[in-house]
């Protein structure tokens, strides 16, 4: 994406807002004085920064972030970047000297930690090592909760993404006539993102034709694809650390009457969620309005997972859309709809789109055509 100019992302606005809701993020809304940031993904979205190894420590009189001297420059670089203003502390050997005086500098007595991303030995480390002052209380999901609205220049990057991701599946469709293996076609998929401009797949991309098509993430296989199969592809590309997530399900050759009516079931199902997403829909309502499409064709069984997810830094974020989803939506959250149908006998049909939500519905960010004919 080098020629394509993207829209400034809000970064330096985040850690403000994150603040205004530490007196309320520790366990049962219990106040915390500062929070240990462990996640990378978390700590690149707070502050830009986007090296593997770094401590960050948030409090309402500043931040202290803390990375070795592989990123010396490159931490200075990018907080400042992004407007982000922070203590940056460079230590190979010092970190736990040097992030305790940092907490203990801010006068923090009880230090939240993020309980989703910090493992039980760490925890144990930083109990007794690191922080035997300060006591120490599980946050969960503050800073996910965060993430879930995006700002225009993340919606502008989700889209880039699938953009890219739409133009490699239409340069190179018409090669599933050719009989590639799954392996094959898995490969120039991700070679097509790349030559377009992704920085990667935003993961592991699924071609799953035939009987594997009944298994929801399958992995390519030296299956030859053949006439007579339906090929679901789930795949995204990377940008600027933002992720794109599709499903198209391609018929090669002529589908059988159970094919046709597989795709036409999901079709329509797919179709009534993204017609039902808006603000104020429920994580679970929206998971109920494909799901019902589908058990009214009865195959309820044959739908095997969940609706969709959040999609952004991480391929998979909050909100969780299943049956159990707890969420609202709300205005700029990034969603994916991706009902579909299993049948061992028959193969699968899958169809994703990636949608950010508007203030009256929402805008499909993934536009490849859901014609199936290969
Ligand atoms: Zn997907
Ligand atoms: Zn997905």
């Amino acid at each position: 994406m080098s020629d394509v100019e993207l829209a400034p992302m809000d970064v330096a606005g985040r850690v403000p807002r994150l603040v205004e809701l530490l007196p309320t993020a520790g366990p049962d809304e219990q106040p915390v004085d500062g929070l240990l940031v462990t996640s990378l993904t978390n700590i690149r979205y707070l502050t830009g920064f986007t090296g593997s190894a770094a401590l960050l420590v948030v409090h309402a009189d500043g931040l202290l972030l803390v990375t070795d001297g592989r990123y010396r420059d490159q931490s200075a670089e990018q907080l400042a970047a992004a407007g982000v203003d922070a203590r940056i502390e460079i230590s190979n050997q010092q970190q736990k000297e040097v992030v305790h005086d940092g907490v203990t500098g801010f006068g923090i007595a009880t230090l939240g930690l993020e309980a989703e991303h910090v493992s039980w030995a760490q925890q144990q480390s930083y109990a007794t090592e690191w922080f035997e002052a300060a006591e120490l209380v599980p946050t969960r999901g503050v800073i996910e909760d965060l993430r879930e609205v995006k700002d225009a220049g993340e919606i502008a990057r989700i889209a880039a993404a699938a953009g890219l991701a739409d133009q490699a599946l239409a340069n190179i469709r018409t090669r599933l006539l050719e009989r590639p293996t799954e392996e094959e076609f898995g490969l120039e998929l991700d070679t097509e993102m790349r030559r377009l401009g992704a920085t990667a797949p935003s993961f592991e991309t699924i071609v799953a034709s035939g009987p594997h098509g009944a298994l929801p993430h399958a992995r390519p296989t030296d299956r030859v694809i053949e006439a007579g199969d339906l090929v679901v592809l789930d795949f995204g590309a990377l940008v600027d650390g933002y992720c794109s997530d599709m499903s198209r399900t391609i018929m090669v050759g002529e589908p059988s009457a159970q094919q046709q009516r597989m795709l036409h079931v999901v079709r329509e199902a797919q179709q009534a969620g993204v017609d039902a997403v808006k603000p104020g829909l429920g994580a679970a309502e929206l998971d109920k309005v494909c799901r019902d499409v589908i058990d009214g064709y009865g195959w309820a069984d044959a739908f095997l997972h969940s609706t969709g997810h959040g999609v952004g830094l991480d391929i998979h974020e909050r909100p969780r859309v299943g049956p159990k989803g707890d969420a609202t939506l709300a205005a700029g959250y990034v969603v994916t709809v991706e009902p579909g149908v299993y049948l061992p006998d028959h193969g699968g049909v899958r169809i994703e789109d990636t949608l950010v939500v508007t203030d009256d519905g929402c805008r499909p960010l993934t536009l490849a055509p859901k014609t199936t004919a290969a």
